[in-house]
């Protein structure tokens, strides 16, 4: 059998070719002629729609409707909320030209969409009856990216945007975290990734934003990913934007928004949490493919039609069973190569049926995580193939949740930090007296930013010392260096 692990990479000792190799060998993306942009191919898009799949129908249970606003915004609305516009300005692209002509006011390619949406939800909402208001779109969005990296950062990327009006403060607050815990779920249940849950800090909000709350993944090497993010609005749009109700009692309020959205970026955390030195590791749940079949044809007819026999009934189960499944049964390829190529591909469960496995009436299952292959009679394969999936989603979150565990460190001085970043660089979890100086200072001097406060951390008044100042310090906070 060919070892693919002389095309690829080694992961932990560089992860980043890893990643673009695999990124690459898999088929998932790849460059487009604008740079910054990516092309999305099938079997990566595949990922992303299941991921469209799972969320779309939580949120719909939960009243989220489906809409669609335009992708370009003229400039004067970005404008109206003054964090907002400074915070994008950066990396906004602008049209300035259409039809041939000189436009009177440029247009904004959105980078995200409160500023044209809350323009018209002024519009829809006027009595407590219209509330909640619940939309969520599907789209493109644009931020101009001067490094990218393929899924993880692009100047387009595709995503969620989920954008709640409520008549209090309360009922926002609640969207923000069920909003978040989707997120959190679907980390940890479809992706297998166990995540670290939290508030950001005030200078890491979202640009007008009065709380931004967020999923954070540890990568392998020890740094961080943010996986999506929930927006406690407030009333900060409201006011800006001009949305009002009237109560049961005819007093005019301003509503309390939130938005919270998850993009393309989840499918490079994917990627960099399971993989091996032979390629991606999907887990099953999320996998495009959960079964490729390979038969090993022989130059003997009759083997061949006992092994094609054998593939159609095994087929037939797997449909029954709603397995995902493909049968690979090129005969220009070796089987060491298909097979080098579906560990690539990260196919959770593979088969193989050749004449020996004809004569002894068996099949052979391997298990794209553990790489153990085991002879099965066919009669119990859909239960055993069943049973290795479920074991294989587990597992995997069991491995994501050991490997978080062994890359956070409690630290309780700065010279420990500085260590930490200057060697293994990991997670930390830190003291830390919440003054923007202090944070400037720390990432200056370690390049580690803050992630995030974790839940439980939020309410505590505990009675620490900042890791860098030493002054009075109540919560624990997660810092890493950024992917
Ligand atoms: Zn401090």
């Amino acid at each position: 059998m060919v070892s693919q692990k002389k095309y690829l990479s080694n992961k932990l000792a560089n992860i980043s070719k890893w990643y673009n190799e695999i990124v690459e060998k898999a088929g998932l993306a790849e460059h487009a002629p604008v740079k910054g942009c990516m092309i999305i191919k099938p079997y990566g898009y595949a990922l992303w729609e299941n991921t469209q799949n799972i969320l779309d129908a939580w949120f719909k249970k939960d009243g989220v409707q489906n809409a669609y606003f335009p992708i370009f915004i003229p400039y004067s609305l970005l404008q109206k909320e003054k964090k907002h516009i400074s915070g994008f300005s950066p990396e906004l692209a602008i049209v300035t030209t259409a039809g041939g002509e000189k436009l009177a006011q440029p247009l904004v390619v959105r980078p995200t969409s409160e500023t044209i949406m809350y323009q018209t939800f002024r519009n829809w909402i006027s009595s407590y009856k219209d509330l909640p208001l619940k939309i969520n779109q599907w789209c493109n969005v644009v931020r101009w990216e001067k490094r990218t990296y393929l899924f993880l950062r692009t100047s387009e990327f595709l995503w969620q945007e989920g954008h709640t009006v409520h008549k209090n403060d309360v009922e926002a607050r609640e969207m923000v975290m069920k909003a978040l815990m989707w997120y959190k779920d679907f980390y940890e249940k479809y992706l297998a990734i166990s995540v670290f849950v939290g508030e950001k800090s005030a200078s890491e909000r979202f640009a007008g934003a009065k709380q931004t709350f967020a999923i954070e993944l540890v990568i392998p090497t020890g740094k961080a990913l943010q996986g999506a993010t929930s927006h406690n609005l407030g009333q900060n749009f409201s006011k800006n934007f001009d949305i009002t109700y009237t109560d049961e009692q005819n007093t005019i309020h301003n509503p309390f928004q939130t938005s919270w959205g998850i993009s393309t970026r989840s499918i490079g955390g994917l990627i960099l949490s399971h993989g091996d030195d032979n390629g991606l590791i999907l887990p099953p749940k999320i996998a495009p493919l959960q079964v490729i079949i390979f038969p090993i044809y022989k130059n003997d007819d009759v083997i061949n039609q006992t092994i094609d026999l054998q593939i159609k009934r095994i087929k037939t189960t797997l449909e029954k069973s709603g397995i995902r499944h493909s049968i690979d049964e090129r005969r220009d390829k070796t089987i060491g190569f298909r097979i080098s190529e579906s560990e690539i591909r990260g196919i959770p469960i593979r088969i193989e049926i050749g004449p020996a496995e004809i004569e002894k009436k068996v099949i052979i299952i391997s298990r794209r995580d553990t790489l153990e292959k085991q002879k099965i009679s066919p009669d119990n394969a859909i239960e055993f193939i069943n049973e290795s999936m479920e074991k294989m989603q587990n597992d995997l979150l069991r491995r994501s949740y050991e490997n978080k565990n062994r890359l956070t460190a409690e630290v309780e001085s700065f010279e420990e930090f500085k260590t930490i970043m200057n060697t293994n660089r990991q997670f930390i979890r830190a003291f830390w007296c919440e003054s923007a100086t202090c944070e400037e200072k720390i990432k200056e001097i370690t390049k580690a930013s803050t992630r995030v406060c974790e839940l439980n951390e939020l309410e505590k008044k505990g009675d620490g010392l900042c890791i860098y100042c030493n002054n009075k310090a109540h919560r624990k906070w997660l810092f890493a260096q950024s992917y």
